[in-house]
């Protein structure tokens, strides 16, 4: 061999190792490389099933065999399992009789060895002979298990195995497998770590989410409950916010319709009393509101009774048909039927009184258990409301009922009241009626005694309150009526009587009283008088109307009346008392000639005494005195040659009444005649003292004097006596007298005796008595002299009398108080003659004047 050759062959030599060197070198580049790559995947696969096909295809490149698998220790059940599997023969899937056998295998004895061990086919079957462990699967060539360690614990094995006798596992490639088995622990643990990081991140996460959850929840379920305060307040509103029930219905719907699907509402009452259902409200899309009903077998009816929500669906309302629950009523059509229905009850402290109900039609919203739950919430809230407006609503009714009950009770009362009222007017009328015949004359239509005296008490009382109102009461009698009913009958008589006191009613005021006392007595009552002569005025005014002849069936009968009046006084303490006093004046009216008054005089009272005595003893048997009182003439410049003039009055001294004034004597006398008697029997006793005195005596004597009977006795003393009085006559007598009486009158004056007319223009100024007869004195009235000093239309008055005075030198004496005072007022009016008298007399001292001369017989 050549130098060249050898150079030759070792340069081959040596360029084959190169060669073999390289390609070596390229393998382990490429290992190199795979197992960087592992190592990166190691640490950063996300799970091991990732890791096993990087190390798959490792050991395909560099491993005899593509037989491969692992196996993991379950934690904790400390039992091998496979986590990885690629086999020649058995494929990929595990022949299930190995599947969980592996501790008892090779791979077992592996693991509990804790070292990497290699068999052959035959060194496996020695093995197995010798017990330590298990033939399990088809039997390899050639086998190399590697224990896993994760720091120094075993958790696992790593198998490759060659069915092939010629590929064994060199040195190297076991080593490969146990660098692996490293990277296959490193990822393992990583992976573990991860999981557990990742698990412990997810618990975290979950627990973090869970209390979240809870957090969301609690906020969820506060603002649940915060809406649903809400809404309880919206509706507890409503039971004072809305008067009509109908308004509150639409905002329980508006509020529902808040909380839940409510285009379809109803609600429904339920009268347990009735058993029956109306429904008040009802808005729907598919039908109206259902008529009132009674207690049946629908959805209602199954709310009612049960007291709870209702949740009904196509599939509970069929269960509920078919079980007989529910009976669908057979007119509604399939379309109208509520897919989802979803009621309520109305619960009250009293029950049930009505259910409130939302439906939905065509699948258009399922009503859940929330819906429930609300509807169940807001339910009895609303009941409360509906319950206070119902009763409210009742109250209302029963107040129109009672209302109307009232009005119609008013009116039965009205025509009751109609009818009571017509009763109570006729019962009235008979009672005023009653009253009237109780208090009236049937005959005159006169109030009678009873009213009179009732009338009269008043009257007393008001002037013992009142002092300054006076009053006067008229005793009235008849003058011979007896001899009307005789002559023209009893019926006359009555007839006589009415027209009487019609007459007697024009006589009087209105706010006077006039009554019918008895028979042919009449009483007027006279209100509001301020003087005596006001009375005296209304007696003059009957008296006068009394002197008209009464005509009936052609004749005529001629009455009159006789008057005594009382005038008010402080001595009256009853009406009985002034009735007495005047029916004794009216006594002595009658006595003194009949159609005249007289005043009572409380020496009238002493009247039976004094009867007594003038029916025993005659007036002319009196012892009698004169008193002669100068008339005083304030003419002072003639004094002495003028005529004095006196006037001369006559007393009797009567055992009852002491020293009298014949003036109310003559008033005893029981008869005409012996008035007359003793008229003449003192007019001649007056002419005889009259005989001492010079000038004229004025002597005061009856008209009694100028009757026909009696005139000529007058005459014949007057003829026999030298020395003539002058006759004084009172005016009111020669007013009333007869025309004979003024005819002899007349012939007096005419045949040269002096005539005087006394108390002239007591109640009135009548001048033509004094213009017709031939008077030489006129005595004015103390009243018409005080009159001139009061009122200035008297003053005309005395001016008119002044002057036909003057005319017929007639000589006016005025009368009055004797007092200088009131003599010089009168002066002032033209009046110079004086005839003073004072003017509240006693009984016991009658005309006791200063001035006066007291004549003894
Ligand atoms: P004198 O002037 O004294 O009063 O007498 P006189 O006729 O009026 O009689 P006197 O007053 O004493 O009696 C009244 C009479 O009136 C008595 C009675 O017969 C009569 N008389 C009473 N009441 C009625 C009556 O109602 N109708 C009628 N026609 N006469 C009656
Ligand atoms: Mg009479």
């Amino acid at each position: 061999m050549d130098d060249s050759t050898t150079g030759h062959n070792k340069l081959a030599r040596h360029n084959r190792r190169l060669q073999a060197l390289l390609r070596k070198y390229k393998q382990l580049h490429q290992l190199q490389n795979a197992l960087i790559q592992l190592s990166e995947q190691a640490s950063t696969v996300p799970e091991l099933t990732l890791l096993y096909p990087a190390i798959h295809h490792i050991l395909e490149q560099h491993l005899p065999s593509r037989s491969f698998y692992v196996v993991l220790q379950n934690q904790f059940t400390q039992a091998l399992e496979l986590s990885y599997f690629v086999d020649e023969k058995d494929g990929i899937s595990v022949p299930m009789h190995l599947a969980n056998q592996f501790g008892e295998g090779v791979t077992g004895h592996v693991f509990r060895l804790g070292e990497t061990v290699y068999y052959t086919k035959e060194s496996m079957q020695d093995a197995v002979k010798d017990g330590h462990f298990k033939a399990l699967g088809s039997p390899a060539e050639h086998w190399v298990g590697v224990p896993i360690y994760r720091e120094k614990t075993i958790i696992g094995v790593m198998v490759s195995q060659s069915y092939n006798p010629t590929q064994s596992y060199s040195d190297q490639q076991i080593e490969l497998l146990e660098v692996m088995s490293l990277y296959l622990a490193t990822a393992i643990e990583r992976v573990k770590k991860r999981e557990l990081l990742e698990s412990e991140v997810k618990i975290r996460t979950r627990a973090l989410m869970q209390s979240n959850e809870a957090l969301n929840s609690e906020i969820d379920h506060r603002k649940k409950a915060l809406e649903r305060q809400q809404i309880l307040f919206k509706i507890a509103e409503l039971a004072t916010s809305s008067e009509h029930i109908e308004d509150v219905y639409l905002q329980v719907h508006q509020i529902i319709r808040s909380i839940t699907f409510a285009e379809n509402l109803y609600i429904a009452l339920y009268d347990k009393e009735s058993g029956w259902l109306t429904f008040p409200y009802c808005v729907d899309q598919k039908t109206a509101a259902s008529k009132p009903r009674e207690f049946a077998k629908g959805y209602s009816e199954l709310v009612i009774s049960t007291e709870r929500v209702q949740l009904i669906d196509s599939h509970r309302a069929k269960l509920l048909i078919e079980n007989g629950i529910v009976e669908r009523a057979v007119h509604v059509p399939e379309e109208n039927r509520a897919t989802s229905w979803l009621g309520a009850p109305l619960k009250t402290s009293q029950g049930v009184i009505g259910l409130i109900a939302c439906q939905a039609y065509d699948h258009k919203y399922e009503f859940d258990h929330d819906d429930m739950e609300l509807i169940s919430f807001v339910s009895h809230q609303i009941a409360a409301v509906l319950q206070t407006h119902l009763a409210n609503q009742a109250l209302k009714a029963s107040y129109q009922e009672l209302e109307h009950r009232v009005l119609e009770k008013t009116k039965e009362l009205r025509q009751t009241n109609l009818h009571l009222q017509m009763q109570i007017d006729e019962r009235k009328k008979i009672e005023q009626q009653l009253y009237h015949d109780a208090h009236h004359d049937s005959l005159t239509g006169l109030p009678n005694r009873s009213l009179f005296l009732t009338q009269l008490e008043r009257t007393l009382q008001v002037y013992q309150r009142h002092p300054d109102h006076h009053f006067a009461v008229l005793f009235i009698d008849l003058d011979k009526f007896k001899e009307i009913n005789d002559q023209l009958g009893h019926h006359a008589g009555d007839q006589f009587l009415i027209s009487v006191s019609q007459s007697f009613a024009d006589c009087i005021r209105e706010h006077d009283l006039l009554a019918r006392l008895a028979g042919d007595e009449f009483v007027v009552l006279l209100n509001h008088l301020t003087d005596k002569q006001q009375a005296e005025d209304v007696a003059k005014r009957i008296i006068r109307v009394m002197q008209k002849p009464f005509c009936m069936k052609g004749i005529c009968v001629q009455s009159g009346a006789s008057i005594g009046i009382t005038y008010s006084n402080k001595r009256y303490a009853d009406t009985d008392e002034i009735i007495r006093d005047a029916d004794a004046a009216m006594y002595y009216a009658k006595n003194a000639g009949r159609g005249r008054f007289e005043f009572y005089h409380p020496l009238l009272t002493a009247g039976k005494n004094i009867q007594r005595h003038a029916e025993q003893h005659h007036l002319c048997d009196l012892p009698t005195h004169f008193r002669s009182t100068e008339i005083s003439n304030l003419d002072d410049s003639n004094d002495g040659k003028r005529a004095k003039i006196r006037v001369l009055e006559a007393f009797g001294e009567h055992p009852v009444l002491g020293s009298t004034s014949f003036d109310i004597l003559k008033k005893f006398a029981a008869e005409k005649d012996e008035q007359i008697e003793i008229e003449l029997k003192l007019l001649q006793e007056a002419q005889n003292w009259s005989k001492q005195f010079d000038g004229n005596t004025l002597f005061s004597c009856s008209t009694l004097l100028l009757e026909e009977h009696t005139f000529p006795q007058l005459q014949k003393h007057l003829n026999a006596s030298q020395y003539k009085l002058c006759l004084l006559f009172n005016e009111l007598d020669v007013r009333f007298a007869s025309s004979r009486q003024l005819e002899n009158l007349k012939l007096l004056t005419q045949s040269g005796v002096a005539v005087g007319i006394n108390e002239f223009a007591k109640d009135r100024c009548d001048l033509t008595l004094v213009s017709q007869l031939d008077f030489k004195y006129v005595l004015l009235s103390s009243t018409f002299s005080k009159r001139v000093l009061q009122q200035s239309s008297y003053e005309v008055q005395l001016k008119g009398i002044l002057a036909v005075t003057a005319c017929k030198h007639i000589q006016v004496v005025a009368k009055g108080p004797a007092i200088l005072n009131f003599q010089t007022l009168l002066e002032k009016h033209g009046l110079k003659l004086f005839f003073g008298k004072q003017q509240s007399l006693q009984a016991q001292n009658l005309y006791d004047l200063p001035d006066s001369e007291l004549l003894a017989e």
